[in-house]
């Protein structure tokens, strides 16, 4: 045992990296436990401008931009022949016109080795098996790469683990959601057709009467990010015979056909399902969950790896307030905050699956300040609440898309 840091951050993902960077520079110690060994391959390449923020204010971007990955200026919607393009520069939060698409197994290592430098001590191969808290101290139990069983005692535990989700698990806080269990199959390909023309964008095309939708996400090296997200038997469907189907579709992807073949595939389709999940509560004494922990909703809007580092920022400083013996309150702060951004996105995603969006990026009556606002949300800006497709999200998409369609 011994008692050297001040908080424990379980899983060295965007979530956890950032956290750790926000407590140091609020002068906290840091241990960081993960799992696996980086380089790790993980899912969510796009990320959205609104990451740019926190990558930038806490000394990442230098960093970033030297591993020179794919900057993506926007993102075009596909349906039946129409194209939809959002480009961030036209958009209505004062933001970032720009961000990239990243593999994740380079651009998570980037941001490990910076909080490295920064002072965490990281330790890859390292499991949480356990955890008991308190009101003032944590016991965080872990395996080692010898194999070795370990316990560490801290102030605070911040839970970003991710899919692995530690402490919804081991606290049994995880609720189901009510949207139909969806999943996704993926590859990255060759992308040796690509031209200019075709765009360094994410690509989104949508099939099946919105019920699913396949993406293309081209990196700076000349490979792409194929996949393809549905309902759970569509996915098993595409996945049969050594994903036959998701091979013949991504060799007929619309909108960008002839551009994968085959025999491009960088490494066998991978499938994951029932991703999304979430949880009864944020925090509990002596802990808090961060990124994918929370909630996963849905990877449509690319917004898992924003929502990751923005939770893991506000979760790192209410922490870090409470460790200065600063009076938090935890739902206003921290709850209720993450719950509104996520309540954003689910009024998209929701409108995504039931057609509302539909009308809205493929109807003929297209309104530039609407375009604008839309733009905003999907450049990860959902705490601007001047935005009306921000402050009422709830009502806004099915007026627009009456309009649009009349
Ligand atoms: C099909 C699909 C497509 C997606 N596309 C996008 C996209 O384009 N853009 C985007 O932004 N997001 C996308 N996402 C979401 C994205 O994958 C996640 O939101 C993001 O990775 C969350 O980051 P995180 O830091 O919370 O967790 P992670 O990146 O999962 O990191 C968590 C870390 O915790 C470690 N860990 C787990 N268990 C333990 C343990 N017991 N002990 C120690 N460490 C542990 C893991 O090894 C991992 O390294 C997509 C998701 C899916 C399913």
């Amino acid at each position: 045992m011994n008692n050297e840091f001040d908080v424990v951050v379980i899983g060295a993902g965007p979530a956890g990296a950032i956290a750790a960077s926000k407590l140091m520079k609020d002068g906290f110690s840091v241990k960081i436990l993960e799992k696996l060994q980086f380089p790790r391959f993980v899912i969510g390449e796009s990320l959205l401008p609104l990451c740019m923020d926190y990558l930038d204010e806490l000394g990442f971007l230098p960093a970033v931009v030297d591993q020179q990955f794919q900057v993506k200026t926007g993102v075009c919607f596909y349906h039946e022949h129409k194209k939809c393009d959002f480009l961030f520069e036209n958009q209505y939060t004062k933001g970032w016109t720009y961000t990239y698409q990243v593999k994740r197994a380079d651009f998570d290592l980037t941001l490990a080795n910076v909080a490295i430098e920064q002072g965490a001590d990281l330790e890859y191969n390292a499991t949480v098996t356990a955890v008991k808290t308190s009101a003032t101290k944590q016991a965080v139990s872990y395996t080692n790469e010898a194999g070795e069983a370990l316990t560490i005692d801290c102030r605070f535990v911040i839970d970003a683990s991710g899919y692995g989700r530690v402490l919804p698990q081991l606290f049994d806080l995880e609720v189901p959601v009510s949207t139909p269990p969806r999943g996704a199959i993926f590859a990255h390909v060759d992308d040796t057709k690509r031209t200019d023309k075709a765009g360094r964008n994410i690509f989104v095309h949508a099939f099946n009467n919105n019920t699913a939708w396949m993406w293309s996400i081209p990196f700076s090296d000349g490979s792409t990010s194929v996949g393809i997200v549905g309902e759970v038997p569509y996915i098993e469907e595409c996945d049969e015979n050594n994903g036959a189907k998701f091979r013949e579709m991504i060799e007929n992807f619309p909108g960008l056909e002839g551009r994968y073949t085959n025999n491009d595939l960088k490494f066998e389709p991978r499938k994951i399902v029932n991703y999304a999940v979430s949880v009864k509560q944020l925090y509990g004494e002596g802990y808090i969950l961060c990124g994918n922990s929370t909630e996963f909703l849905d990877p449509i809007f690319s917004s898992g790896v924003t929502l990751a580092v923005s939770s893991g920022y506000k979760a790192a400083a209410i922490v870090a307030d409470h460790l200065k013996g600063k009076e938090v309150d935890w739902d206003a702060d921290y709850g209720d905050v993450l719950k509104k951004g996520i309540d954003v996105f689910r009024s998209y995603v929701l409108g995504w699956y039931d057609g509302t969006l539909g009308k809205i990026f493929f109807g003929e009556n297209q309104n530039e300040t609407i375009k604008q606002q839309i733009c905003s949300v999907l450049a990860g800006y959902i705490w601007d609440d001047s935005n009306p497709f921000v402050r009422k999200h709830k009502t806004m998409l099915k007026t627009v898309a009456h309009v649009a369609t009349m």
